[in-house]
Order: C-alpha cells, then sequence, then structure tokens
C-alpha cells in the first residue's frame, strides 16, 4: 500500500491506499503523526470517491472536446492578448487549498513573477486569512506556534467558534481520548450554537455572534487584575500591552453572556497554565475576524503561555493544504515562502526567480477579484480546483460575473459543478489517489500525497498544466519535469538569504531529488539547511517582527449591527460531519450521504412555533442578497432568533440549497475575509401542495422538471430524492407503476419493478413523508416477493424487518432506533453502545452523537423519549 495524506479536512490524517482490480482500499497511516491510524467517516469513505465515474476526462473548448494542445495554446494566447491589451492586472487566478503545495508554488510563480500581477487568491481566503493577518500582525509573520499534541497536553483546552467533533473529527478524538485519560482536563466550548463537540465541554458558553473580541478583551483585563499576566516576560519579550489592555478596558461590546459564564471561564484561564486557545472559522468567517484573532493572541501574550507544551494559541485550517498555500504565498497578499511587499522582499524573490518583472503590491483579493470581473477590470480568470459559483458569499453575483467575463478557463476533476458552466475552457485535472506532491497540515507537518492509481481519460496534474501554459505564454523558468524538482526549489526560495530572519525555512530539502522526495516521512517546518529544527515557537520570546518582539494590538468589538426589522433572524452558516466542501467528491459516496441528504437549517422551537414552522416542512431563508429553501430541523441546540444552514448543497444536488447566495459579500477590513456568519435573515414557511420521498435505481432529472423543491443524493442501488410540489405538480416516471397505494391520508404510493427488484418507489404526501429513510433505500438492494411488495405498498417495514431510523454510524451503517433500542436496554456509555450496535467502532465520528443521545436519555423526564439524532431526517 501506498502511504499518502488526506485530502479533506486541515489535520492532514495519514491514508495508506491500493487500488486493484476497479477496489480502492483505504486504512489510516498507523505511522502518521497526525492521526497515529484515525480517519473519520469521510478520510474512511475515500475509497468510494476515486475512479473514472462522473470524471472530467477530456479538455474542452466550450462544449466540444479538444486536444491538450489546441486548449493550452487558447488558454496562453487569450492570458497573453490580454495583458497586452489591458496590462497584468487584467488578468487573475482563483486557486484552492485542495491543490498541492506544488501545484501553488508554479502558479503563484507564473501569476506574481512572470505575468507581473499579484492578482493570484485562493478560497483559503474564506478559511482562514484573518488567521493570517493576526499572525502576522502579534509575530510578525504567519506562524501557528503550537503542535496537536499541546490539544491533548493542555490542562484547559478553549475551543472557539469550531466544531471540532464535526470539522476536525480526529483532532476531536484525540483530544476526547485525552480527556478520557486525564478527566481533570477541562474543555470551554465558545460557541452560539450547541454542537456535537458541547459533548465534550466542561462549560458551553453560547456568545452571541461576534462577541470573541469583548470576551477575550474580558479575559485580558481579568488576567491582568489578578496578577496573572506576566510582567517580566511581557518586559523582555512583547510591546504594546498598555494600549492593548486600555483597549480591552474600553471595549464595551456585548458577549451574550451571564456574568456568572463569564466568572467561571475567567477563573478557569487565570488558574490555569498550561492552556490551548484553539479557534477556526467561527472566528476568521466574521467582520472584525482578525480583531478577534488578535484579542486571543493578546491573552497568551500576557501570560507568556504559547510555543510551550501544552500552551499557546491554536488556529486550525479548514483545508488540506491551506497551511501550503500560504507557504509559497498563495494569498494576493503575500508574495511567496512567507515574504511580503516590502521592497527588500520583492527584491530577493525577483533576483531568485530572475523575473525584473515581478509584482511589486499585493494583488486582489478574492471577493475584491471578483467584483473586478464583474466591473470588467479583470478580463481572463482561471479557476482552477474549487466552486466559487456556489461558495463564495453573493453567489448569484459570482455566477453573473462569470458569465460576463471574456474569458474564464476551469480546471477541474469532476464533471457536473456549478462553476464549469461558465467555462470557456475546461481542464481535466488529476485527482487525489492520481496526484503527485506535498500538503501542509495545521501544525505545519509537511506530508507526501502520493499516486496509487492512474489518472482517466487526458487529466493532468495541474503543475503539468500551468507550466505548460507559462511555456506557451513565453514564460522562461517553468522547465520542471517532475513536482520533485518543484519542490526542491520551493525549499531554496524558503533558505534563500533567510539567516534565520523568516520562520519558514525548509532549507534542508534544497536539494531534494526523486528518491528523496519519494521517501519523505512527514516533517514539521522548519527544517533549516544546518539542520535547525523548532517543535514550537516563541517560548523563547524571539519574534519576526521588526524590533523582534510579540506584539499587543489594541482591539474593539465591531459596532453592534442595527438591526432590520425586515430581516430579524441571524444566519450562521458551517459545514456537517459527512460531506465536504460542495460535495464535487463526498457527494460520490453513498454512505457519506446516508447521515444528512438534504440541505436544512436548524431552527429554535419557539422560533419555528411563532413562525409557523412544523417539524421537517420547508422554509425559505432570504436577505437582500438571494433565498434558499431548505428543511427544517428544529432544535433547542439552536438560540433563539438563530438559524444554522450548511454551505455543502449546489444546483447539482438541490434546486434551491445554495445558502452562499443568501451571505452578502461584507469582509474583515484586515484580511478580506467574508463574514459567512452573523448574517441577517427571514425565514418563511412554505406550504407546498405535496411532499414526496423517491428512491430510484435510475438517476432522475428533477432540474428538467421545475420542482418546488427538491435534493438528491446517491444511495446503495441507486438515489434518493427529497421533494415537494406546487398546486398541479407532478413527480413520476413515464411508465404507469406496478403498484399503487392510497394511503387514505391524501398520500400515495407508487412502485415500479423490474422483476424481483425494485425499480422506484415514490412516496407523496400532503404532510412531509415519513416512510423511514433508510429502510426504503435497502429496498433498491433485495429481491422482492408478494408480501415485501406489499410492505412497500403500506410504506413501513413489516414485523421482523426493523426499521434502523436515520443513520448516525456511516461506517457501520447504524441508524438512531437501533442506537436508542441499545439505550433503552441499559447501555449507558458509548463503548457498551457500541458493542450492542457496532455503532462508533470504527472511525469515532459519531460518537459524540452518540454521547448527545444518551445524555439526552439520561435527562428526559420521559425515560428518553428524546432519543433522536442529530440527522434531518
Ligand atoms: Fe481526512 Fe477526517 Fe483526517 Fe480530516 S480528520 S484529514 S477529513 S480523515
Amino acid at each position: 500500500m501506498i502511504c499518502t495524506t488526506c485530502p479533506y479536512c486541515g489535520v492532514g490524517c495519514g491514508v495508506r491506499a491500493s487500488y486493484k482490480n476497479g477496489v480502492t482500499t483505504i486504512e489510516g497511516d498507523k505511522e502518521h503523526p497526525a492521526n497515529f491510524g484515525r480517519l473519520c467517516s469521510k478520510g474512511s469513505a475515500l475509497g468510494e470517491t476515486t475512479g473514472p465515474e462522473d470524471r472530467l476526462l477530456y479538455p474542452q473548448i466550450g462544449d466540444e472536446r479538444t486536444s491538450w494542445d489546441e486548449a493550452l495554446n487558447l488558454v496562453a494566447a487569450k492570458f497573453n492578448q490580454t495583458v497586452d491589451e489591458h496590462g497584468p492586472d487584467s488578468v487573475a487566478f482563483y486557486v484552492s487549498g485542495q491543490i498541492l503545495t506544488e501545484d501553488y508554488y508554479v502558479a503563484n510563480k507564473l501569476m506574481k513573477g512572470a505575468i507581473g500581477s499579484a492578482n493570484i487568491d485562493t478560497n483559503s481566503r474564506l478559511c482562514m486569512a484573518s488567521s493570517v493577518v493576526g499572525h502576522k500582525r502579534a509575530f510578525g509573520t504567519d506562524t501557528v506556534p503550537g503542535t496537536y499534541d499541546d490539544l491533548e497536553l493542555a490542562d484547559l483546552l478553549i475551543l472557539v467558534g469550531s466544531n471540532l467533533a464535526w470539522c476536525h473529527p480526529v483532532i476531536y478524538q484525540r483530544v476526547a481520548a485525552a480527556k478520557q485519560v486525564r478527566p481533570d482536563m477541562k474543555v470551554v466550548v465558545i460557541d452560539p450554537r450547541r454542537t456535537a463537540t458541547c459533548e465534550l465541554a466542561d462549560l458551553h458558553l453560547t456568545i452571541t455572534p461576534d462577541g470573541d473580541t469583548a470576551l477575550f478583551n474580558k479575559l485580558l483585563v481579568a488576567l491582568h487584575k489578578r496578577g496573572v499576566t506576566d510582567t517580566q516576560w511581557m518586559t523582555t519579550a512583547t510591546e504594546g500591552f498598555a494600549a492593548a489592555l486600555e483597549a480591552a478596558q474600553a471595549d464595551t461590546g456585548e458577549t451574550g453572556l451571564a456574568p456568572d459564564e463569564e466568572a467561571i471561564f475567567f477563573d478557569w484561564v487565570c488558574n490555569t497554565e498550561k492552556t490551548v486557545t484553539v479557534y477556526s472559522q467561527g472566528v476568521n468567517q466574521s467582520r472584525g475576524g482578525t480583531d478577534k484573532v488578535n484579542a486571543i493572541l493578546n491573552c497568551h501574550l500576557s501570560t507568556g503561555r504559547i510555543g510551550r507544551p501544552g500552551m499557546g494559541p491554536f488556529s486550525i485550517t479548514g483545508q488540506p493544504n491551506a497551511m501550503g498555500g500560504r507557504e509559497v504565498g498563495g494569498l494576493a497578499n503575500q508574495l511567496a515562502a512567507h515574504m511580503d511587499f516590502a521592497l527588500e522582499d520583492v527584491d530577493r524573490v525577483a533576483r531568485f526567480w530572475d523575473t525584473p518583472g515581478i509584482a511589486k503590491k499585493p494583488g486582489l483579493k478574492a471577493i475584491d477579484m471578483f467584483q473586478a470581473v464583474a466591473g470588467g477590470r479583470v478580463k481572463a480568470i482561471w479557476i482552477m480546483g474549487t466552486n466559487p459559483v456556489d461558495s463564495l458569499p453573493e453567489a448569484n453575483s459570482v455566477a453573473k460575473a462569470l458569465a460576463a467575463c471574456p474569458f474564464v478557463v476551469v480546471s477541474d476533476v469532476v464533471n457536473e459543478t456549478d462553476t464549469l458552466a461558465y467555462a470557456d475552457v475546461v481542464l481535466p485535472a488529476a485527482a487525489w489517489g492520481e496526484k503527485d506532491g506535498t500538503v501542509t497540515n495545521s501544525e505545519r507537518r509537511i506530508s507526501r500525497q502520493r499516486p496509487f492509481m492512474a489518472a482517466p481519460g487526458d487529466a493532468k496534474p495541474d503543475w503539468w498544466q500551468i507550466c505548460q501554459v507559462a511555456h506557451r505564454m513565453g514564460c522562461a523558468g517553468f522547465d520542471y519535469e517532475t513536482p520533485a524538482q518543484i519542490f526542491a526549489e520551493h525549499a531554496r526560495l524558503s533558505a534563500f538569504e533567510n539567516n534565520g530572519t523568516r520562520d519558514f525555512d525548509i532549507g534542508a530539502w534544497a536539494n531534494t531529488d526523486e528518491t528523496r522526495y519519494n521517501a519523505m516521512t512527514p516533517f514539521r517546518w522548519p527544517a533549516r539547511t544546518d539542520g535547525e529544527t523548532a517543535e514550537r515557537f516563541f517560548a523563547d520570546g524571539r519574534f519576526y517582527t521588526p524590533s523582534g518582539r510579540g506584539r499587543f494590538v489594541a482591539v474593539s468589538s465591531p459596532a453592534a449591527k442595527t438591526v432590520d426589522p425586515a430581516f430579524p433572524m441571524t444566519l450562521n452558516t458551517g459545514r456537517i460531519r459527512d460531506h465536504w466542501h460542495t460535495m464535487t467528491r463526498t457527494a460520490r459516496s453513498p454512505r457519506l450521504s446516508a447521515h444528512i441528504a438534504e440541505p436544512y437549517c436548524e431552527i429554535h422551537p419557539a422560533d419555528a412555533a411563532r413562525l409557523g414552522i412544523k417539524e421537517a416542512t420547508l422554509v425559505r431563508i432570504a436577505s437582500p442578497k438571494g433565498e434558499a429553501v431548505i428543511r427544517a430541523l428544529i432544535t433547542d441546540r439552536q438560540m433563539q432568533g438563530h438559524v444554522f444552514a450548511p454551505m455543502h448543497w449546489t444546483s447539482v444536488t438541490s434546486s434551491a440549497g445554495r445558502i452562499d447566495t443568501v451571505v452578502p459579500a461584507i469582509t474583515d477590513p484586515f484580511s478580506g475575509q467574508p463574514a459567512s456568519k452573523n448574517v441577517a435573515v427571514t425565514v418563511t414557511a412554505l406550504s407546498p401542495a405535496a411532499y414526496g420521498f423517491a428512491v430510484m435505481q435510475e438517476r432522475p432529472d428533477p432540474q428538467s422538471e421545475d420542482l418546488l423543491y427538491w435534493a438528491l443524493a446517491k444511495c446503495d442501488g441507486g438515489w434518493r430524492m427529497e421533494f415537494a410540489l406546487s398546486e398541479g405538480q407532478s413527480f413520476a416516471p413515464p411508465q404507469a407503476p406496478d403498484v399503487s397505494v392510497n394511503d387514505g391520508a391524501g398520500g400515495r404510493r407508487d412502485l415500479w419493478f423490474d422483476g424481483d427488484r425494485l425499480k422506484a418507489a415514490i412516496f407523496t404526501s400532503p404532510r412531509p413523508v415519513a416512510v423511514a429513510r433508510s429502510w426504503a433505500v435497502e429496498q433498491l438492494s433485495v429481491n422482492h416477493n408478494p408480501q415485501t411488495r406489499s410492505f412497500l405498498g403500506a410504506g413501513r417495514p413489516g414485523a421482523g424487518q426493523p426499521d434502523k431510523g436515520a443513520i448516525v454510524c456511516s461506517c457501520n451503517s447504524v441508524g438512531a432506533n437501533e442506537i436508542g433500542a441499545a439505550i433503552h436496554a441499559g447501555c449507558t456509555t458509548i463503548d457498551a453502545v457500541g458493542t450492542a450496535t457496532q455503532a462508533g467502532t470504527n472511525c469515532g465520528s459519531c460518537r459524540s452523537e452518540i454521547a448527545t443521545m444518551i445524555s439526552q436519555f439520561t435527562n428526559s423526564e420521559e425515560g428518553g423519549a428524546h432519543v433522536a439524532p442529530l440527522a434531518a431526517e
């Protein structure tokens, strides 16, 4: 088996993989220091997402297949022509935290070095740009000081705006295991929503959105008042404390927390030296994200709790190679190798690359870039490995901008994304399992992604495509034959005239050849030419600011938002456990769609009652920018006045689930990162004429039917679809059904058979369809007799055919009803439920949900009447 790295989140788990006879085998790499063999549900299902199905196989100009030569010549000619006619800033690259460091390096070198514009930005702008700026303001450079081990070694772990259990499941598992060994370890979760991560929390602070700066400013004041700040450390190693303290004292921002809740939190932090603060998108995706980051860093700088075992701030990234992108300079406001646009940096990189025409100022950040496309200032754009028509805020405006752009190139892996529809040239890229290169995870650890299968059709690696275009544009310096050569140059640049002045230095890899590259085992940077490494940064009090001191930044809470009575609710967007980004890969796996198969929002019971929203009905969420139609999941995990909706659904998988159409393009003033949370919206109940649920062997084509609502997902044996109909609409195959049953309450069950096998079953009802979904899906994969046909007609399993309920454990396909039955039968621990049902015994991603179900049962006066899944079934 080949040792490679998972392509999903910033944990960067090691994977062992092989491909034989059409089957991909996946297991966790026990030797990899990020995961020690663990994989979450997404990583475990990687084998279901490889292969030629749904892939882009050939280059296209428009809709027509073409050769690589023709496609690349056209891209090079159009970019050259645009630059000649309108200057270097009239072109742009929008790249991705999915691409590998080597891809990133050559894309950055081509745009900034050869073309001479810094108009290259990455979708990592949406993920952690605020942390980058926060780090640079405080440390003088973009350094994550600590390691994953610190999260286990901490006595107090603070998770701010981080649903670790669902978004970084393997790190959550590591923390859960550490807490089991050391139950005195305390975990605080700071999040407006009671997420799955709260199962581990000793204290959950339901902070008001954007209240984090106020909370950490108050904490700074408390640390100072109680004499916990480390005066000696601050005197020798930092600057700017007085101004930061003054700003903190003057901050009148609201936290939304009760004074006693704040007091407990402050007590714990004041009394616990080994404190780690982990923060993620809940901090970064904010109109005040950078200030939030610095409010957190200020607290660590004031106590000297940084860069020592079990202590420090820790920004955990969403994407698999967001860190690699930062290292090469993939953001528009970075140059390369952790150098910026200071004169000496520009001069140094220009000499190293031999590109005198190098960009001399920052380029357009993501939101500005697409606004420049819309405004006609950017006339040619190359989008690599990302889907901005769904993932950027004001997503409909992005679509409009691309529709009007004179020349759009899209390189991707799959053949159906909302962005591909706007491409003038389509380039098929090699996918995970086929690509060769490196990625960097959230703890600065560089690991190899290695190929274990051939790319299908004419698909080629991104670095090759970029270098080919560079050649055809007449740019020198792109004669690489392998990713190893690119990596070696990247390493040389990191060490070039460095002499300890820059944190990012992997000079020890400057002379990498193929053999050494292929043998690379995961290592953490820095790895300097002289062999010097550093487990952690800054404990020695040396920073990368001009003075060499860590900098406090005086920060204040953002001004309170004025409530527009027309949009009185607050939308918070995020991610779910088993899907990734816009599902271009995870939607290929039936078991990943079994957990949550349609777009939904969480809404508080009081809001639902007030707005006339009943469980599992449909709602419209709207802002002045757009609207989405999704399913309502009524739950007190959500604060009153707030709704949560995931960002994964697109026009490929749903009729109107694109939640980023609703989000306005408001950005943090320092980082340019969009505020994807705290969005003013209305929520309205919809009243369809009928609801429906279908399981079908063949993929239906709901796009052509203009249904009021639909959401399509793969399942074992075919497809499952939720839908809703307006008055007069219907949805059915053209042939008459073999069995048709009226349910006596206005609903129907129509069944089509192909011999003994079920071809399609469509259940409709004036109310949300009450059919057991996982049972109905299983009926596609079994032979039927007259009796089982009658059960299908009745819409429920017969005796002896238990309904497992909504899938909670995707790995072992264990449903909520089975887990509920085990809990009712006396299983009071996750492990006991696992022994009884197998749930949670493979990847462990569902263990927090099982814990929630156990505690709901334990705390329920009705003796478990509240045992319910987190999923929206
Ligand atoms: Fe992949 Fe899951 Fe590990 Fe993230 S936690 S890298 S998604 S296996």
